[in-house]
């Protein structure tokens, strides 16, 4: 697949505020914030988007939603609770096309999203 500015962030070839890593996972806080925590979960072996994903890729995807989670409850946010997002291609909003979840938190999100 191509190159992303993920990528590049994961490369640090462009700086970002990176706020967890392991092996597989980098996560950093979106440049556009949409919530007061926007944090991005990016696998390291890029993946465009869901709808490329394969059966292979299961346990890189259940590590994405488990860093988030882990994320979440490490910072107090799991109580009251977060958003997590994936945007698939163009009706789902997907911009960077290296899968990436949304970890939305620190205020009461709305339904349906828009
Ligand atoms: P998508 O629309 O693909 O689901 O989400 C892409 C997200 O990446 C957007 O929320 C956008 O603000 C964020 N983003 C785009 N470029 C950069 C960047 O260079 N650095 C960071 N930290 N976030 C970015």
């Amino acid at each position: 697949m191509a190159d992303t500015i993920f990528g590049k962030i994961i490369r640090r070839e462009i700086p970002a505020d990176i706020v967890y890593e392991d092996d597989d996972v980098l996560a950093f806080r979106d440049l556009n914030a949409q919530a007061p925590v926007h944090v991005l979960f990016v696998p390291k072996r890029a993946i465009a988007s869901l709808d490329e994903a394969k059966a292979s890729d299961a346990e890189l995807l259940g590590k994405l939603l488990l860093a988030a989670a882990a994320y979440a409850r490490q910072q107090g946010l799991a109580e009251q609770g977060y958003r997590t997002v994936i945007n698939c291609n163009e009706h789902g909003g997907q911009t960077v096309f290296h899968l990436h979840v949304h970890l939305l938190a620190g205020r009461r999100m709305h339904w349906p999203p828009g």
